[in-house]
């Protein structure tokens, strides 16, 4: 039975499984780092594309099944263990992939994004793959959108409806391409993303409000942009703003 504490909500559907798999793995691959197998639909295409592949899955019955299903496949290396705790880099470098658990979307993207690899393909709810790649000045964007903006390039390749799962999810989904990139040039970034959440820790209220406190009145009303709200504010410029501060 699907656990759905865990977020077990399984592909069923076999072409949006090999989209998947196509757009983690375009050519080749040595080795696939998969977050969440479940019972190993897509992981079995991912073995068609990679050498080797990773599978990192929390639920021991789940890890079970998939050791049996797949126990006459020396590529494939399941690990029990929760992907939070896992270092995901320790075998060797290579595209990440899957269908998320959805109630530990943003720690997984914000764990990932910070990894030297090629790239990240991961099916998640739409509406945070919305505020992934939105822009300055819309709804959707906020601090999620600045932090993985720092470290990648972010597209929505296609979106997945809820019948595509058993059981379906009650939100639609996505599936993102994240592709890691030098970040720009900040001395510290988890500083700089403390300082980003500063600015939007109050959506409604302008740079001003939200910063004056911690960094004075006189500095930030000196700045051109401390009457707008963080949300209008592009990754240059919380740069640029950050920089002042330095
Ligand atoms: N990949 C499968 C598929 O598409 O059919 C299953 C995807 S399901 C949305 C998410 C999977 O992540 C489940 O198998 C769940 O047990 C697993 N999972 C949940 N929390 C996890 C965690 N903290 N670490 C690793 N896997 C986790």
């Amino acid at each position: 039975m699907p656990r759905p504490k865990l977020g077990q909500h399984f592909l069923i559907q076999n072409s949006i499984l090999e989209r998947i798999a196509v757009t983690a793995c375009p050519t080749p691959e040595d080795l696939v780092v998969e977050i969440g197998p479940g019972r190993g639909a897509l992981t079995q295409r991912l073995l068609r594309r990679a050498a080797r592949v990773v599978a990192v899955e929390l639920d021991p019955s789940l890890v079970e099944h998939l050791r049996r299903r797949f126990s006459g496949e020396p590529r494939l290396h399941v690990v029990e263990a929760d992907v939070l705790k896992t270092d995901l880099a320790q075998w060797g470098r290579g595209p990440v992939a899957g269908n998320l658990p959805y109630y530990i979307t943003s720690p997984i993207l914000e764990k990932v994004v910070a990894l030297d690899v090629p790239r990240a393909v991961f099916l998640i709810q739409k509406e945070v793959a919305q505020r992934l790649v939105a822009q300055p000045g819309g709804r959707e964007y906020g601090l999620l959108t600045v932090h993985v903006a720092l470290f990648a390039r972010t597209r929505l390749c296609f979106e997945v409806k809820p019948s595509a799962f058993r059981p379906p999810p009650r939100v639609d989904s996505a599936v993102v391409l994240i592709e890691p990139r030098r970040p720009p040039d900040i001395s510290d970034p988890a500083r700089f993303l403390e300082f980003v959440g500063q600015c939007f820790r109050h959506k409604r209220k302008t740079l001003r409000n939200n910063l004056v406190e911690t960094y004075g009145k006189e500095r930030i009303d000196s700045w051109p942009e401390a009457r707008l709200r963080a949300e209008q504010i592009s990754l240059d410029q919380f740069t640029e703003l950050y920089r002042r501060l330095a």
